[in-house]
């Protein structure tokens, strides 16, 4: 009998990794802990029959052909069961709703007149000044902010929601993570307020979006997984790998109190590489284990609150910018698909940021609740009699947090586990990035063509490296 490939983790990654190698012929078992597909893309039921997303969840089309293809793959497993939409996000400042990514006019019309002018003079003022003088340090996000966007554009729409977002300075964090999240600079934003095209990978102004939430499409390709002959374990976690070698040989799961062992010809695992690394143990170096324990994340904790009300904004999400708000920002699902909440109300749902250390994890849901309806009420939208209820959800890996000088501890730490002849570490927290989930569906898909056609294991690192943009790194 052949021996399956085996996936950890059904999110975006996982399960279009199983989609795509079971649809090649090759067969696959996907070892999932939670109830449900979709990881941090699923969409959950509630007891009170709302359905709902884990934060706002689009599928961004973006003007590239990559994109082109791995949203046409996708959307033919819907059924045409899908809507299109425009990008509908916002920024909140100043008790103003602006458009995001940032427009000048607007900035200009909202403000003020000397605001734009600022924003002008000191973007000259940077460019001239890193031009004479260029940065000879690793340049982190506030030298890259201040550089691409000037001092008053970038304090004013990014530096002190980003500090609130990681919650550490963001002269701590990596420009990486401004090249990943944003790619803005005023040149950009220049060019889209003459309406000229800016770049394809940042400026996607599309979204798609499946009518029964996003979780459907990865309980679609779950379901082709099992016709096609593949197995999804779920309320099953990974708890062990053997090894023989440099190889993976099989893999450990616990379900229902049992213990249950499946021998592989291969592993994917999605996995946060700080949980997959230490089951390497016997493999790997000490100092391998200790680079992995260096690598940090942020939290989430979502506050769900439901709203006597049919609607509340027009927007899909909207981002929270002073300090005086709490949560991060907060999003409105009845706007990206109505058929999953009763007409007569609505559900507005707020982020806040934190570590898993800090106080705020522990906080309980009822005091959660009154930070998000604070919020709320602070913005003179609504009155707290408007909420009749709310409930919480709290993500443990939300987001990697790029600090200064991660790159070399993470190319150090993929190079050390590629060593492992049969062993693909994919997705979000499996390569350590802040990326979305067409990108993670692509890299499943690519990753079972790499399989099923043989392709050399260097292929696949090259990918790797490019991906995560290491090829400097490791080159050095
Ligand atoms: C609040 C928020 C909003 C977002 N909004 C968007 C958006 O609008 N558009 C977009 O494109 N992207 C968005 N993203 C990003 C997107 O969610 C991720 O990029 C994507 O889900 C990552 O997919 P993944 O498969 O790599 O990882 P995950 O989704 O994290 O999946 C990993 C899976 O592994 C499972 N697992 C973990 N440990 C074990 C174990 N020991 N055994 C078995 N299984 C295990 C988990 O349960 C999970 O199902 C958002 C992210 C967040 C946090």
């Amino acid at each position: 009998m052949v021996e399956p490939v085996v996936v950890i983790g059904a999110g975006p990654a996982g399960i279009s990794a199983a989609w795509q190698l079971a649809k090649r012929g090759i067969p696959v078992e996907v070892i999932e802990q939670d109830s449900v597909v979709g990881g941090l893309a699923k969409t959950i039921s509630h007891r009170t029959g709302l359905r709902y997303d884990y934060g706002p969840h689009t599928f961004h089309i973006r003007e590239t052909e990559s994109s082109r293809r791995v949203v046409s793959e996708v959307q033919s497993l819907l059924n045409g069961q899908y809507r299109l939409l425009d990008r509908g996000t916002r920024l909140y400042l100043k008790g103003k709703y602006f458009v995001y990514p940032p427009e000048m006019s607007e900035a200009v019309r909202k403000v003020s007149l000397g605001l734009g002018l600022r924003i002008g003079w000191d973007y000259m003022y940077a460019a001239l000044r890193y031009a004479l003088n260029p940065a000879k340090h690793e340049d982190s996000f506030e030298d890259w902010g201040v550089r691409n966007l000037g001092r008053t554009l970038y304090d004013t729409f990014f530096g002190l929601y980003s500090e609130k977002v990681w919650g550490i300075s963001m002269s701590q964090v990596s420009s990486r993570q401004a090249h990943r999240v944003a790619k803005l600079n005023l040149k950009n934003i220049i060019l889209r307020m003459f309406k000229f095209k800016a770049d394809p990978e940042t400026y996607f102004i599309q979204y798609f979006y499946p009518h029964s939430g996003i979780g459907n499409l990865y309980q679609r390709m779950a379901q082709e997984v099992q016709s096609l002959g593949g197995t999804v374990h779920l309320n099953a976690t990974a708890t062990r790998i053997e090894t023989d070698g440099q190889k993976v040989r099989a893999v450990a799961f616990e379900q229902a109190g049992r213990e249950r062992v499946i021998f592989c010809q291969g592993l994917v695992s999605t996995l946060p590489l700080s949980v997959v690394t230490p089951m390497f143990a016997r493999v790997l170096s000490p100092t391998t284990l200790e680079m992995a324990e260096k690598l940090d994340y942020c939290s989430l904790i979502l506050v769900y609150l439901v709203i006597n009300r049919p609607r509340v904004t027009d927007y899909h999400w909207c981002y929270l910018i002073e300090p005086k708000f709490r949560c991060n920002r907060f999003s409105e699902q009845k706007n990206v698909s109505p058929e999953l909440l009763p007409e007569d109300k609505t559900v507005l749902c707020f982020e806040a940021s934190c570590r898993h250390e800090d106080n705020l994890w522990r906080t309980t849901d009822a005091d959660l609740g009154r930070m998000a309806i604070k919020d709320l009420v602070q913005m003179g939208i609504l009155r707290p009699e408007n909420v009749e209820e709310h409930f919480v959800t709290r993500i443990r890996h939300a987001y990697p947090i790029y600090r200064l000088g991660f790159e070399r501890v993470l190319c150090a730490l993929l190079s050390e586990l590629h060593q492992v002849r049969n062993f693909y570490t994919i997705g979000r927290h499996g390569l350590f990035m802040n990326n979305s989930m067409d990108d993670n569906v692509e890299m499943g898909m690519r990753l079972a063509a790499h399989i099923a056609e043989r392709e050399a294991r260097e292929i696949w690192w090259q990918s790797v490296l490019r991906w995560t943009q290491l090829e400097g790194v490791a080159a050095s």
